[in-house]
């Protein structure tokens, strides 16, 4: 049993984080704050190929090992959770539509959104339904050689920049609903189609979430990815595998931006005559953050390790729900140890505090991660063993 990374991933993970260190951490705070667009970060993701870390080689992409893929979302998250979530939906479509999409439809798509020429994102939810994804109104009708597409999507990260936005859609009303769910690859400058408004949020920032309705957008049956009707809820469900890795990643990134300010901070503050690392009480905290994380860290590694060699549907979400509740946990008990500091915006870990409890949320509640788990060790697609 390896729990090492290979030589390549370790020289992966300097280079991510010599950019992390020199790009990102001396802008978030700042950028955060301000609601400055990240322009100079985006196009440093471009130079470095990030756009492309699920994408085959042949169309220009990195085509990362999974575990090197989870490196990606946890140093960049140990930066500035927030820009990780451009690079987060972005990757799981490109993803999908390497593995799903026609030849056709991967060479029209794949070498910009690889290089970042263009970008994309997901819209699986919306203002009615969320975690019940069976229950979505967005309705695709035949017409000629069209789809027309009428609905409402919500919570949309990416959507001001998603060319094509790939769009969970019904394209017919069928028991069980998901018989009749496709994925539409929608062009975002088709007629009917608008990004109508970013929705504030209490932190992940950096990245826009928006509430996109989609008026009779007319969208070429060429665009149906695949050019398969009925798989649409296979399809995203698969990427959302990936997604939860991505998650599980950035959670273990904040925590341990958590843990390195609070064991930084209490080793310098001095009370009661000495450094507040002294006293027992802190040690206690220090030590289950440090244990926590750690064990969330091998989680998630190992997940994406399994997910190499196929589904990983109770790994991911294993990794996903203890992971990002280790990061609810770091970042509350970071900000206790700070005292009052920790309630202040000049200190990083009030931004991480806003940050994580999003990684409870997205790619599936953790609630719904738990019935996941709880499903599959019950009917017995799933052990626990090693
Ligand atoms: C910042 C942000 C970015 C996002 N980005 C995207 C994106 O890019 N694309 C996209 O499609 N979506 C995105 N989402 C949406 C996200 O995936 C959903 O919010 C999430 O799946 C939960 O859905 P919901 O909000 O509709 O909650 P609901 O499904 O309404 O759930 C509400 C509560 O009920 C619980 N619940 C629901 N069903 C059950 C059940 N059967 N048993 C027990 N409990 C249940 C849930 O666990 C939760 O606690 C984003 C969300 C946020 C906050």
């Amino acid at each position: 049993m390896d729990f090492e990374l290979n030589d390549e991933q370790r020289m992966f993970r300097s280079t991510l984080r010599e950019f992390v260190a020199k790009d990102i951490v001396p802008v978030a705070a700042e950028w955060e704050r301000t609601g400055r667009h990240p322009t100079e970060i985006i196009d440093r993701f471009r130079e470095l190929g990030l756009f492309g870390i699920t994408i085959p080689e042949e169309y220009g992409g990195l085509d990362l090992d999974r575990v090197s893929f989870a490196l990606v979302f946890e140093e960049i998250a140990r930066g500035w959770m927030g820009v990780a979530g451009v690079l987060g939906s972005h990757s799981l479509a490109a993803w999908m539509i390497a593995r799903y999409g026609t030849a056709e439809q991967r060479s029209r798509h794949l070498p910009d959104l690889a290089s970042g020429a263009r970008r994309t994102g997901i819209a699986l939810t919306e203002p009615g339904a969320g975690t019940d994804l069976q229950g979505i109104e967005t309705r695709a009708v035949r017409d000629g050689g069209h789809y027309v597409v009428t609905g409402t999507k919500t919570w949309i990260t990416n959507a001001r920049h998603a060319d094509p936005l790939p769009v969970l859609v019904k394209t017919e009303l069928t028991t069980p609903a998901h018989k009749g769910m496709s994925v539409l690859l929608v062009d975002p400058s088709s007629r009917g189609f608008t990004v109508s408004r970013d929705l504030p949020k209490l932190g992940y920032k950096g990245t826009e979430t928006c509430e996109v309705v989609l008026d009779e957008v007319r969208v070429p049956t060429g665009d149906l990815l695949g050019e398969v009707t009925g798989r649409g809820m296979q399809q995203v469900l698969s990427a959302l595998e990936l997604g939860r890795i991505n998650i599980a990643a950035r959670a273990v990134g904040v925590s341990q931006c958590a843990y390195d300010a609070a064991l930084n901070y209490s080793r310098e503050r001095q009370a009661f005559g000495k450094p507040i690392a002294d006293f027992q009480a802190i040690q206690l905290k220090l030590a289950d953050m440090a244990t926590d994380i750690q064990a969330a860290r091998l989680l998630t590694y190992w997940a994406a390790t399994r997910s190499a060699a196929g589904a990983v549907n109770t790994e991911a979400a294993m990794a996903k729900y203890f992971a990002s509740e280790v990061a609810l946990r770091a970042t509350m008990e970071a900000m206790r140890i700070h005292g009052g500091y920790g309630y202040s915006q000049e200190f990083v870990v009030e931004r991480l505090y806003r940050d994580a409890p999003l990684m409870a949320i997205g790619e599936g509640t953790n609630d719904v991660q738990r019935m996941v788990i709880a499903r599959s060790l019950i009917s017995g697609a799933a052990t626990l063993d090693w």
